[in-house]
């Protein structure tokens, strides 16, 4: 069991990022037993949930002639324009049903600012605004941060790249992860992160690790 300086971070384990959701990740499903598998290796668990007002800047349907997966230039950069997916209170922004980590201790809420996307659970989009996540983990004495969840190369890339910028040692855990995969978003984020000195594991051997 690993105690007060890890943590297992479970990136957006939601309803619309399922198979049959509204932003479907790809067999996204698949995850949900190895991430409780997971979680019962950890004393520490936080949860990141994607929480859109539905009239956020980052859905299509919000951009006159706009369609889902194009891109636009927003102040803060470049916008990947999403389908309408996780909005506030619904469904859709609900944890998977069978999603069984009740110990989790905190869950950062994401993206609930309209002007602002936030992939990651550390910094928004505009790389300026923290969530409290980096201050909250210090705070408790985590050191280490093991990263889970939807999707891969969003997400979970962007969460696992910013706690290593807040100085914890980061692990992502590879088949407890699916990918969007979008123009080569995969690569391009396992190559970001393997830069960035994340380690990559598979479940069992996050587990079997003191
Ligand atoms: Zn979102």
């Amino acid at each position: 069991m690993k105690g007060q300086e890890d943590v297992l971070l479970v990136v957006d384990v939601q309803n619309d990022f399922m198979p049959d959701g509204a932003l479907a990740v790809p067999r996204g499903d698949e995850i949900v037993p190895i991430a409780n598998r997971l979680a019962t290796g950890f004393e520490h668990v936080v949860l990141t949930q994607d929480w859109h007002p539905r009239d956020h800047v980052s859905f299509a349907a919000n951009h006159d002639g706009r369609r889902p997966f194009e891109t636009i230039a927003l102040a803060y950069g470049e916008q990947v324009l999403w389908p309408v997916h996780c909005v506030q209170g619904t469904p859709g922004a609900a944890f998977h049903a069978q999603l069984d980590a009740a110990h989790a201790r905190l869950v950062i809420r994401k993206g609930y600012r309209r002007a602002i996307d936030s992939y990651s659970a550390f910094v928004e989009a505009d790389r300026r605004t923290p969530t409290g996540l980096a201050g909250y983990l210090r705070e408790v004495g985590v050191k280490r941060v093991w990263c889970c969840g939807l999707a891969t190369d969003y997400c979970v890339a962007w969460s696992a790249l910013d706690a290593r910028a807040a100085g914890f040692e980061v692990v992502l855990i590879e088949d407890a992860c699916r990918a969007i995969d979008l123009d080569g978003s995969l690569e391009r984020a396992l190559r970001q992160l393997s830069e960035a000195g994340v380690g990559r594991m598979n479940a069992e051997q996050a587990i079997a690790l003191p």
